[in-house]
């Protein structure tokens, strides 16, 4: 049985990873995303799933900062900047925790080009977890490692959504002084299952296996992001996230989890050491803090987060923000509300192509209006050039 009717359901695994008689799996709905599928001749009833549940019991909370600390900050090394969403101050976290021995967590690819929870050992390896994926990312057996790594006292820095690393507490049911982390503000995951589809429709359309996407590339600035889509045999695709029906649909919130939209993880205190976002709306409060290269919100939620935050902060520029300052970040509040078209375009997905669904469900803009979005970029670009070179 697949328990698929709890809406509030966030997919992050943690009853699948204690279940001590391996009685769940966490198998993929309809919608293409993971809940937990029980086997009812291994389940002895013990009810430690729902016990550590995240959702459904609050023990795994842990005591943070009612008023963190908040900072905006960006990576001094342009190019680890430039190829991060927001100001690349996850790196340096990890770069932090790597230096030390220790292991870093967080979202990459895998070779079906899935986006799945990994463990990374070393700084050349760190490019596959940068930058955000908007897709849900499988927590796999990662939860276990964590554990196993935290036995042999080996400093671990986790990332993921709010809900993994609320799942990450549940199952290991206590801190660790060696482990460390990091969530982000959230505006919910989208369904695997889509991104598959989208995957397949660009190799159908340029006759080519995708080797990479990139969600938000800085090519035209932090503000005007671009996806792009590198293809195996050489090529690239690139569109502005508004013209791209993937990120359109994202947006739109028509295919995120069902959870999303009751998130059970919303608001101060957060759930982790650190909480990292895009600092939407700094550069109207301060305009020295954005020059479109991408500024980080960073909330410092524990003593823990406060160590980490201070061991790395040498290296990056920061400055300490008020709280009103967080306003402009909404999902940080509350939960984005479904789309009124969600449960149709579900029920579409299977019976259409692809291309028919992006026709019905995820039109962005005209093609006027993409062009004179692109002369403006262009502009834009080409007098920032001018600027700094008379500076
Ligand atoms: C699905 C999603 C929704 C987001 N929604 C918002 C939002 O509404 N508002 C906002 O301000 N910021 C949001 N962010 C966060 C923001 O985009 C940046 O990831 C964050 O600010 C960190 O940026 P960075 O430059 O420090 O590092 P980056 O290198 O850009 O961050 C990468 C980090 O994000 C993790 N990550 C990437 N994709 C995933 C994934 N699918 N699941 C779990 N972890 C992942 C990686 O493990 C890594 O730790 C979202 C991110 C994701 C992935």
């Amino acid at each position: 049985m697949i328990v698929q009717q709890m809406e509030s359901c966030s997919g992050c695994s943690a009853c699948e990873s204690i279940c001590p008689n391996d009685a769940i799996d966490m198998k993929e709905n309809k919608e293409g995303f993971l809940y937990p599928s029980i086997n009812a001749e291994k389940c002895d009833q013990c009810g430690i799933c729902e016990d550590i549940c995240p959702v459904l019991s609050s023990n795994w909370r842990l005591p943070r900062n009612e008023t963190p600390l908040i900072y905006a900050a960006w990576n001094n090394d342009a190019k680890i900047r430039r190829l991060s969403s927001s100001g690349g101050v996850f790196t340096d976290l990890a770069i932090g925790t790597l230096e030390i021995g220790g292991v870093v967590f967080g979202a990459g690819f895998n070779e079906d080009a899935e986006v799945t929870h990994k463990a990374v050992g070393d700084v050349n390896s760190l490019e596959d977890l940068r930058g955000s994926k908007y897709v849900q990312s499988r927590i796999g057996d990662t939860y276990e490692q964590v554990q196993e790594l935290l036995n042999e006292k080996k400093q671990v820095l986790f990332s993921g959504t709010p809900c993994q690393i609320a799942g990450l507490y549940a199952f290991l049911g206590r801190d660790d002084e060696n482990l460390y982390t990091c969530d982000f503000i959230c505006h919910g995951v989208p369904s695997p299952k889509v991104y598959q589809k989208y995957l397949a429709y660009m190799e159908n359309k340029y006759n080519s296996k995708v080797k990479h996407v990139s969600f938000r590339d800085k090519r035209f600035g932090w503000i005007r992001p671009v996806v792009v889509v590198d293809f195996e045999e050489g090529g690239q695709k690139w569109e502005f996230s508004q013209d791209n029906p993937y990120f359109f649909g994202f947006v739109k919130n028509i295919f995120l989890r069902r959870a999303c939209y009751v998130c059970s993880f919303k608001g101060i205190p957060r759930v982790s050491d650190i909480t990292l976002a895009d600092f939407w709306g700094i550069g109207e409060r301060e305009p020295g803090l954005d020059n479109d290269k991408g500024t980080s919100l960073v909330l410092v939620n524990s003593e823990k987060g406060q160590m980490l935050w201070e061991k790395c902060r040498s290296s990056l520029f920061s400055k300490k923000c008020p709280a009103e300052y967080l306003n402009g970040n909404s999902t940080l509040f509350g939960s984005v509300p479904a789309n009124n078209k969600r449960d149709f375009f579900f029920r579409d997905l299977d019976r259409f192509g692809f291309e028919a669904i992006i026709d019905k469900y995820m039109k962005p803009r005209n093609k006027i209006r993409q062009w004179m979005s692109l002369l403006k970029a262009l502009m834009i670009r080409t007098i920032n050039g001018i600027l700094k070179n008379q500076l």
